[in-house]
């Protein structure tokens, strides 16, 4: 069987300026509905965002929903959240609570608590915001050390419960599950958090980065879209329509 796991934003949906208003074209839902109705084909949605809010963009019943970075996995027959998660979110909301005081007026600038993790999202901020943003995340990850990592991503900081957890263990926890049936994993990502699950998956199936301006220079994704519409020419030969697929655009 095939083990679709695919990354949210950047990979099935355009990154947007306000993470709020990233969506799923109704083609790729049409598409993603396709292919988890095939027998031999399990789909899973492995994000930064957590279960609640992926169930809502992406809308498929019957298919894994893996958020916060893998911390709770839902799907058919699962529910799964990390036994050490909860006793983290205290500190979670203290340390958003932290970062919203020091951002706060900084336009451009989103902190969001999402219960597991923390992000300060920078993307529309300019120079002033971005300067902030670096110093406050910096400063409260100092402060709370013991308690949290912090992480960067696609013109986003992370703060990540200290706990060994992230995609790639998520990953292999979903291809424990499916150990019987013998799966063949195909995961597909733009962002450094994907490096984890891109590791693995290598030597057993097949992991692919999609090509973007703030992408990893490393990465351990043996092949590169250029696009998401080329990974998206991949889902779509991967749903048996008879599309030969090449990396370019
Ligand atoms: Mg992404």
């Amino acid at each position: 069987m095939l083990l679709l796991l695919l990354d949210f934003d950047g990979t099935l949906a355009p990154i947007r300026r306000d993470p709020g208003r990233a969506t799923l074209a109704a083609s790729t839902r049409e598409l993603l509905t396709r292919l988890a109705a095939r027998r031999d084909v399990a789909l899973a949605v492995v994000s930064g965002r957590t279960v609640a809010d992926l169930r809502r963009r992406v809308g498929i019943s019957g298919i894994y929903y893996a958020g916060c970075h893998g911390l709770e996995i839902q799907g058919p027959g699962l529910r799964y959240r990390h036994p050490r998660a909860a006793a983290y979110k205290p500190v979670m909301k203290r340390i958003a609570r932290c970062l919203k005081t020091r951002l706060d007026g900084f336009t451009g600038v989103l902190v969001e608590d999402k219960g597991y993790d923390v992000a300060v999202h920078y993307r529309t901020a300019g120079r002033r915001g971005i300067a902030a943003a670096r110093r406050a995340a910096a400063e409260v990850a100092r402060r709370h050390a013991r308690d949290c990592r912090l992480e960067r991503g696609r013109l986003v900081y992370e703060f990540k419960p200290r706990i060994a957890w992230d995609k790639g263990r998520a990953v292999r926890l979903l291809l424990s599950r499916f150990r019987s049936r013998q799966p063949f994993p195909v995961y597909i990502g733009d962002d450094l958090t994907d490096e984890s699950a891109f590791r693995a998956v290598a030597g057993r199936g097949l992991a692919m980065l999609v090509d973007n301006p703030e992408r990893p220079s490393r990465t351990a994704a043996p092949v590169r879209a250029r696009s998401m519409s080329a990974a998206r020419r991949l889902l779509l030969a991967l749903t048996g329509a008879g599309c030969a697929w090449r990396p370019g655009r």
